[in-house]
């Protein structure tokens, strides 16, 4: 992780009221200001429901904030007869940087493949968004030791596609889903086995530059206290944080793990 900023990302969920969210991210913002968090160091993401995301850039524009947002989700066309979509090119007019695809609970309960996937992928990079691309096995797939191999073939489908530029900017998180939203978190170890695999095969399907670029984010039950043992691991870039991210004291100091 030397050469690669770090990135800490909230995913909300469908959590929050519009109060609670404008409130979460000011005191985010102020905690972090507090404690003097250099944003160049570790980047600091929140990633609200779609609609809350006109009332947080209103406040980051506002208070010239330094963390960012992105959305959970993206259509994988720009504009036409999809009800209930959202473009990116809607997200890219309010000054979304991240998107959220291929989430376990799209790919669960919206039972999205990995073409699925793939599309919006494509379809953020068409506005300059920049994917979080989601992978990782369920329980049954780790108790059968066939994880790496897993995650490795979802990867491939939903990386599928992409040019070698705009893979050198993904983000992709391993998020093994036994480990989400259940308080079971990855151990160290088996955070790094298949984030090194994913960037080896990053590797192989682009150019080790992009392999050496790319930024591997774990998820899962991060927390702050297991944080730190989770980042010191070489091939984590940072984490994709769930339910530890509705609470400002925590998600701050997973930011500030290094404090
Ligand atoms: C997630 O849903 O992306 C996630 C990592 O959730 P949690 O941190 O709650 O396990």
């Amino acid at each position: 992780a030397t050469t690669r900023t770090p990135l800490m990302a909230g995913n909300w969920k469908m959590n929050l009221d519009h109060h609670q969210a404008t409130h979460l991210v000011q005191k985010l913002a102020w905690t972090l200001k507090d404690a003097r968090h250099e944003f160049t160091s570790v980047e600091v993401a929140v990633l609200p429901p779609f609609t809350d995301l006109r009332s947080v850039q209103t406040l980051v524009d506002a208070d010239k904030l330094e963390l960012v947002y992105g959305a959970q989700d993206v259509s994988a066309h720009t504009s036409g007869a999809y009800t209930g979509e959202i473009s990116p090119v809607f997200l890219a007019k309010l000054g979304v940087t991240y998107v959220v695809v291929g989430h376990s609970e799209r790919r669960q309960y919206h039972h999205e493949d990995d073409a699925v996937v793939a599309a919006k992928a494509g379809s953020a990079f068409g506005q300059g968004l920049v994917p979080i691309v989601c992978v990782g096995e369920g329980l049954d797939v780790r108790r059968a030791g066939e994880h790496v191999a897993y995650t490795l073939t979802q990867l491939d489908g939903s990386l599928a596609g992409l040019t070698e530029d705009q893979a050198s900017k993904v983000v992709v998180a391993y998020e093994p889903v036994w480990a989400i939203g259940t308080g079971e978190v990855a151990t160290p170890e088996d955070a790094q086995e298949v984030c090194a695999a994913i960037r080896t095969r990053l590797g192989e399907l682009f150019s080790p530059s992009v392999a050496a670029a790319v930024r591997v984010l774990y998820g899962g039950s991060v927390k702050s206290g297991n944080v730190a043992s989770i980042m010191a691991q070489p091939d984590v870039d940072g984490a994709l944080v769930g339910g530890a991210s509705l609470d400002v004291d925590e998600f701050a100091a997973i930011v500030r793990y290094q404090s």
